[in-house]
């Protein structure tokens, strides 16, 4: 069993620790809340004082931090963890942060002796709770093999993207694919009402047609068709318009610093600004139909 740092408490760092714990592990855990700390300390873990004594001895160190800039105030410097932890530790980064970012984070690693993996994550926090994550592993080969085992106990999809940042890179793609899907959906479900075409008439055809994609199969934004979507519950997240803008955000700033044209990803970024502006923030991301059809 390792002997792990977990930095990151919060809905989706707690759960992911007591997976750890769970499978045996000897975890110690610093989150800035101590109320955050406690509550995963009362599962077992050893709490810290400072953010860097979970590096004390680490084998492993797992962050699940809000953005970038956290990420890199708690790496970097004199008093950051590449300098304190042991030389040869994995950093293990699952927080949903820029690629550039990413990519410089695995490169002070390297520089401190220790290996590194961007691991961000889809699956919210019912995956987290349930083991059942989905990682988007960036990374060179040896240190993949190393953080393999340990994600396995976090997760059920282990897949390594690339080098290092190409976790990230995946993540972005894959969630701007998403936010444009999603407003797409919508937008056929809102013409179909006007025009008098029933929401489940509309369902049946196109899932089945060239118009079929997981926002409608899975996630459909309107009530019905698909019974345990958040339009059967209000709209309550699920995963969250404020989290959706977070990651359009880094889709769109990631294709500027490449010079990549994503006017679809703009556009899907402009729309869940407004939304979350009109104070949709901890609505779900399908509750923009709302918007859509002028209700919000
Ligand atoms: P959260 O805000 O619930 O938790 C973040 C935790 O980090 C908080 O407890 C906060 O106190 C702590 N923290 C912040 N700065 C710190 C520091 N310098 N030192 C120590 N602790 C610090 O966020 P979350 O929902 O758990 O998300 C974490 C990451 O996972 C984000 O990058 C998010 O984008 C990503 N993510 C979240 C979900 C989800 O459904 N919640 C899904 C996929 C990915």
């Amino acid at each position: 069993m390792a002997k792990i740092g977990f930095i990151g408490l919060g809905n989706m760092g707690a759960p992911m620790a007591r997976n750890l714990l769970k499978a045996g592990h000897a975890v110690q855990v610093y989150d800035m809340s101590p109320t955050a700390q406690r509550a995963v300390e009362a599962d077992g873990a050893t709490g810290c004082a400072l953010h860097t004594d979970v590096a004390r001895d680490a084998e492993v160190i797992i962050s699940m931090l809000p953005a970038g800039d956290h990420v890199r105030s708690v790496m970097t410097g004199e008093d950051g963890l590449f300098a304190k932890a042991p030389r040869g530790c994995l950093f293990i980064d699952c927080s949903t942060i820029d690629v550039s970012t990413a990519r410089d984070m695995e490169s002070q690693a390297a520089e401190a002796g220790h290996l590194m993996v961007d691991a961000p994550v889809s699956g919210g926090v019912g995956g987290a709770t349930a083991g059942t994550l989905t990682f988007m592993v960036g990374g060179s080969d040896q240190a993949f093999a190393r953080a393999q085992p340990i994600l396995e106990v976090m997760g059920k999809t282990i897949v390594h993207a690339g080098g290092p940042g190409n976790g990230q890179a995946a993540k972005i793609c894959n969630n701007m694919l998403l936010g444009i899907s999603m407003i797409g959906t919508c937008e056929a479900f809102a013409l179909a009402e006007e025009l008098g075409l029933d929401a489940q008439r509309l369902f049946d055809i196109a899932s089945k047609s060239s118009g079929q994609c997981w926002s409608m199969t899975s996630y459909c934004p309107v009530p019905g068709p698909v019974p345990t979507s958040p339009a059967n519950r209000d709209y309550q997240a699920g995963f969250t318009a404020q989290m959706m803008l977070k990651d359009l955000k880094l889709a769109v700033e990631a294709a500027a610093r490449v010079g990549a044209p994503v006017p679809l990803g703009s556009a899907a970024a402009q729309l869940y600004s407004v939304f979350v502006g009109l104070g949709s923030a901890g609505v779900d991301f399908s509750g923009i139909i709302r918007m859509l059809k002028g209700e919000k």
